[in-house]
């Protein structure tokens, strides 16, 4: 397999309703999809969600990179099976930054996906076997309006979700409404997490989390600033709820540093911040071996590509307590391509077990929402 060049894709879609939290608001999703293509013609399809306010990067700074620094020593290269790329890829990582981490994801999936298709395999293959047939994915409570809430909450209960993350933001009083609202249309069986977006300082955070204690909360997602690493041990050694890190951590390196510091009880691992599939099984296995557990995370508005990324590792990595994603047409006006990984009642969906990474991108689709398009052939 010949890398002969590839495409850039910046593309636009309208998500059907805003979604908010404490550090940005969307109604309209910017994603990056890069095709690579090979000798013989055939496309592999990768994609990243670019978040300042999470690695840093944004579209343009995606772009940049790929066009500067990560693609043009990709050219020409010809692998013969998909460990072989696995070994090119992992050792191309060891030069990547945080802020170039959602641009390799996109370059990453793509090879592989190129790479599953040549070779007839997942391209989950290079981070170990399935290790489930089916996952359960969570519902996401993103609006500061109480009412709102209430609404998704009761159709959340209706669809069949088990576990539900809401959005929280800096007033104890507007969190306090927003819960009851929910927790008013939820039995106790439904459990609930919080994610407050770097909301809080440390002490914010204790003394909200003991106030909340009624509410029973499953786990606090991100209470304090992604740097503020003293802040997260602080309201881990408190023990009120497990504590997740998300903006916090995106590398190997804050990886280290938050079991280091015992600054969470569980990772929030996301492809498209993490670098791809090889570096978020890396992590995964990091939290692991420091006996802490994972959530498999979304960014939101993700096509169905970065999606069954997704799916992979939550197939195949069983510490895996809670998923979100896969929201496909629940949440996009429309998606890109022909095999969709939205999720069914309950929250249900199967593993991906096609070649590649598993979903058929539609390149019409794709031209349909594109605001541009850059070729890098050698
Ligand atoms: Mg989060």
């Amino acid at each position: 397999m010949r890398i002969a060049g590839f495409r850039i894709y910046s593309i636009e879609i309208p998500m059907r309703f805003g979604v908010s939290h404490s550090l940005a608001a969307r109604r309209v999703t910017s994603n990056v999809i890069v095709c690579a293509i090979a000798g013989n013609g055939y496309m592999g399809f990768g994609e990243c969600c670019p978040r300042p306010y999470v690695t840093g990067e944004t579209v343009d700074t995606v772009k940049r990179e790929l066009l500067d620094n990560i693609l043009p020593p990709m050219l020409g290269k010809c692998f013969s099976n998909l460990n072989h790329l696995a070994e090119y890829l992992s050792s191309a990582l060891k030069n990547i930054n945080k802020n170039q981490q959602a641009a390799f994801c996109a370059a990453e999936l793509a090879l592989l996906d190129l790479a599953g298709k040549t070779y007839t395999k997942s391209a989950a293959d290079v981070i170990g076997p399935p290790v489930r047939r089916k996952v359960r994915y969570s519902g996401v409570i993103a609006t500061d309006d109480p009412v709102k809430a209430g609404r998704f909450a009761r159709a959340m209960r209706l669809f069949g979700f088990k576990d539900i993350k809401v959005k929280v933001g800096p007033s104890l009083e507007d969190n306090f409404h927003l819960l009851k609202s929910i927790r008013d249309h939820l039995p106790p069986s439904i459990s609930l997490r919080i994610d407050a977006n770097c909301a809080w300082s440390a002490d914010r955070a204790i003394r909200q989390l003991l106030l909340m204690k009624k509410f029973n909360l499953a786990a606090v997602e991100q209470p304090v600033a992604a740097d503020d690493y003293e802040g997260m041990a602080e309201i881990t050694a408190a023990k009120l709820t497990d504590v997740v890190a998300d903006e916090s951590l995106c590398s190997i390196e804050d990886a280290q540093k938050l079991i280091d510091q015992k600054a969470c009880d569980v990772f929030n691992i996301r492809v498209s911040k993490c670098g791809g599939l090889i570096n978020s099984a890396a992590i995964y296995h990091k939290a692991v071996q420091a006996g802490l557990a994972c959530q498999l995370g979304a960014q939101v508005g993700e096509t169905s590509i970065l999606s069954a990324a997704g799916r992979h590792i939550a197939t195949r990595c069983k510490h895996i307590r809670w998923c979100e994603g896969s929201y496909g047409f629940l949440l996009l006006k429309h998606d890109i391509t022909r095999t969709s990984m939205t999720i069914g009642p309950g929250g249900w969906a199967k593993r991906i077990d096609r070649p590649g990474i598993g979903v058929n991108p539609n390149e019409k689709k794709i031209n349909k929402y594109k605001t541009e398009m850059i070729e890098v052939f050698k």
